[in-house]
């Protein structure tokens, strides 16, 4: 048997996908469950790797389903790039392989584009459903004139209903493979970049914390690496068979977000 918490936390780090929403629904007993931590002043904050939709999408969208939410409390993988593009690389020009919610919200952070090769401070890989040969040309000629290569995750999939969608994984490896320039920094999870940004928002040491999450090998090594209690949900990605014969071990394993309540 897996423990459940005997306790409360003073925060808690909520993976979306798979752990508080199905798709388009929430899962049983999240609404229940965030509703309870929150009444007894619980701080609670959301967490994707999926850059495709911004901070405001997701928290309009926890609102709509019952989870009053705002944008703030959602951290993502595109708020994770810009904060760290503004630390190393301010007002930095950019070649981003990504969809339009990332684009947005890099220009409005100050960043500029260029197709111009020689102009690129930086490529962006992303998940890009809008992926072509003339972006990886970019990307190319922007890699091998010295531009640095940053992603904003790594997954190599999404699940979708009945499926999935090829993730930023294979956007990387594009690159990766025609330029023979390995990836530099990518931000989503289990980076620590991501924890900073996480701790940002909460402003509380990482021992007051528990991280919630579906996936084993970003949200549950991302909370062991960075020193925060785990919670791995079986509501998503991961079957009791597969944790089993995992060497990531969380700290407590929940059928469902109930039991985060002792
Ligand atoms: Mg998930």
């Amino acid at each position: 048997m897996h423990p459940t918490p005997n306790h409360l936390y003073d925060a808690y780090i909520f993976d979306l996908d798979g752990t508080v929403l199905l798709g388009e629904a929430l899962l049983s007993s999240a609404g229940d469950t965030i509703a309870y931590l929150r009444s007894t002043g619980k701080k609670t904050v959301f967490l994707s790797n999926n850059p495709t939709h911004t901070r405001q999408e997701y928290a309009d969208k926890l609102t709509r389903l019952g989870v009053p939410t705002q944008a703030k409390e959602v951290i993502n993988s595109s708020v994770v790039m810009i904060d760290f593009l503004k630390r190393i690389l301010p007002g930095g020009c950019l070649f981003v392989v990504g969809e339009t919610p990332l684009q947005e919200e890099l220009l409005q952070a100050g960043f500029i584009f260029s197709n111009d090769a020689d102009r690129v401070d930086a490529v962006i890989a992303s998940f890009d459903r809008t992926f072509t040969y003339r972006k990886l040309q970019i990307a190319f000629d922007a890699i091998r004139a010295g531009a640095r290569f940053f992603a904003t995750n790594a997954d190599r999939y999404c699940p979708v209903p009945n499926g999935g969608e090829p993730d930023a994984a294979a956007m990387i490896a594009a690159i990766e493979a025609c330029t023979n320039v390995q990836v530099e920094v990518i931000v989503g999870k289990p980076s620590h970049y991501m924890v900073e940004a996480i701790l940002g928002v909460l402003k509380l040491p990482v021992e007051d914390c528990l991280l919630v999450g579906d996936r084993l090998e970003t949200d549950i090594l991302m909370g062991i690496e960075n020193g925060i209690d785990t919670a791995l949900t079986l509501t998503g990605v991961t079957t009791a068979t597969v944790l089993e014969v995992s060497p990531i071990r969380p700290t407590y394993v929940c059928q469902s977000l109930l039991d985060l309540i002792p």
